[in-house]
């Protein structure tokens, strides 16, 4: 019995048998009171392979580095914004490895760019640019100087995410018709939060972009429907609204879209459902069977087989795709939540920057196909849903 407990709690550090030499991550934004900031702290740190080292949390200077410090980072290196970091630490022999961005959208072009033209690889929140153009740009730095630009699409680390993903490469749902995916909350239903500064920000085109709810929530669901499809949004159809209507910015959209290899896609996200929580979960429909996963029991993925009967899938339990086993650390039935799948994303990231490349990490070629869908479901919304192309201009 306490041999079993002890290799639980053993399992849930991730690679723990591997080259332990720290890497040096460093972080703009997720100040104090951000709500990813907490989830990038623990998901860098739980498997011991990166170092917090550096910081420029905070838009505001001496909040920033006062909070830097009081999480451990050494007071030089707690910086007052992201440029006297990126010039502090282009002189270090020790400089950081690697580089996470968690402000609001609008800097996320110019932090990234910036960091990755100067050789540091990066981790960028979503969505990654605010433009087509500029996801490109960013997409051919990322080539030319060959660093890691990945973007954090982390739901797509969960393990029975993974088991999806390659229970449908390995054929087991035939192929794949139709996949259905929403991402709807209702914490932004209060028409009172249009002056919360948290909230005020996501509905402001100026910060937010062309796209309120989609850009934020729906291009996860867009990216998993691609991920565990193993294909790519050709075109779509947008219906937006913005049901709160002091909202210049959607926040409500369905959107119908097609990929390239046929398969039909349904996506519904929405800021007003009140009564779901976090909302987020996919069904995908093959000719030979049907999968099912709610990111609020995120252990479990529900199987039918055609003509068969409809199965629980248990993470951890035997017989799962070697995938989904990698990504896994407790033991069947204990719970593995959101910083543990973020947690994923930065031990694929740490294999990466050694030189082990990890299929599925999230990188800057995915974060400029959301953006290329997110202009193009503005354009498809704005001419009454008119089904567009939904692919970059480089990738056609
Ligand atoms: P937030 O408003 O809660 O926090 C933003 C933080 O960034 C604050 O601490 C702020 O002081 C800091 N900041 C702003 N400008 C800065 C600058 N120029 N330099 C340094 N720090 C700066 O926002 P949030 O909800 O944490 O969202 C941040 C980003 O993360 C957004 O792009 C959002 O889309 C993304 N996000 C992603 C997920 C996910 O699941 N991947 C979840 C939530 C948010």
């Amino acid at each position: 019995m306490l041999e079993k407990i002890e290799n639980i709690w053993k399992a849930l550090v991730l690679n723990r048998d591997k080259d332990m030499t720290k890497l040096n991550w460093a972080m703009v934004g997720g100040g104090e009171g951000s709500q990813i900031g907490p989830a990038h702290r623990l998901g860098a740190q739980a498997d011991g392979l990166f170092k917090f080292t550096a910081g420029a949390l905070d838009h505001r200077p001496e909040e920033g580095r006062k909070y830097a410090q009081s999480l451990g980072v050494d007071i030089e290196r707690a910086y007052g914004n992201w440029q006297e970091m990126l010039e502090n630490e282009i002189k270090r022999e020790d400089r950081i490895d690697l580089v996470t961005v968690a402000t609001p959208n609008d800097t996320h072009f110019q932090i990234t760019k910036e960091f990755l033209s100067a050789g540091f690889n990066v981790l960028c929140e979503k969505p990654m640019t605010m433009s087509v153009e500029e996801g490109e740009e960013i997409v051919n730095i990322a080539q030319k100087s060959g660093k890691i630009c990945a973007v954090n699409y982390a739901y797509s680390a969960y393990p029975m995410v993974r088991q999806a993903r390659a229970m449908v490469r390995s054929g087991e749902i035939g192929k794949v018709r139709l996949v259905v995916t929403n991402f709807s909350h209702g914490h932004h239903s209060n028409q009172s939060d249009a002056d919360n500064p948290r909230v005020r920000w996501r509905y402001d085109p100026t910060i937010a972009g062309v796209s309120g709810q989609f850009a934020d929530c729906g291009i996860h669901a867009l990216h998993m429907a691609s991920f565990i499809c193993d294909d790519e949004v050709q075109s779509l159809s947008a219906d937006f609204a913005s049901v709160i209507a002091s909202r210049e910015l959607e926040d409500d959209a369905m959107v119908n879209f097609r990929m390239s290899k046929g398969t039909v896609g349904r996506l519904w996200t929405s800021s007003i459902a009140i009564g779901r929580q976090h909302g987020f979960d996919f069904q995908i429909f093959g000719e030979i069977g049907g999968l099912r996963w709610h990111s609020e029991q995120p252990n479990q993925l529900i199987y039918t087989p055609l003509e068969g009967r409809t199965q629980v899938l248990e993470k951890g339990e035997k017989g799962l795709h070697e995938d989904a086993n990698r990504l896994s650390r407790a033991a069947i039935a204990h719970p593995e939540g959101f910083p543990l799948a973020v947690a994923n994303i930065y031990c694929d990231l740490a294999d990466t920057i050694k030189g082990q490349e990890r299929d599925g990490l999230p990188r800057a070629a995915d974060g400029l196909r959301s953006i290329a869908a997110v202009h193009a479901a503005v354009a498809s919304a704005k001419n009454k849903g008119e089904w567009v192309d939904a692919r970059p201009p480089m990738f056609r």
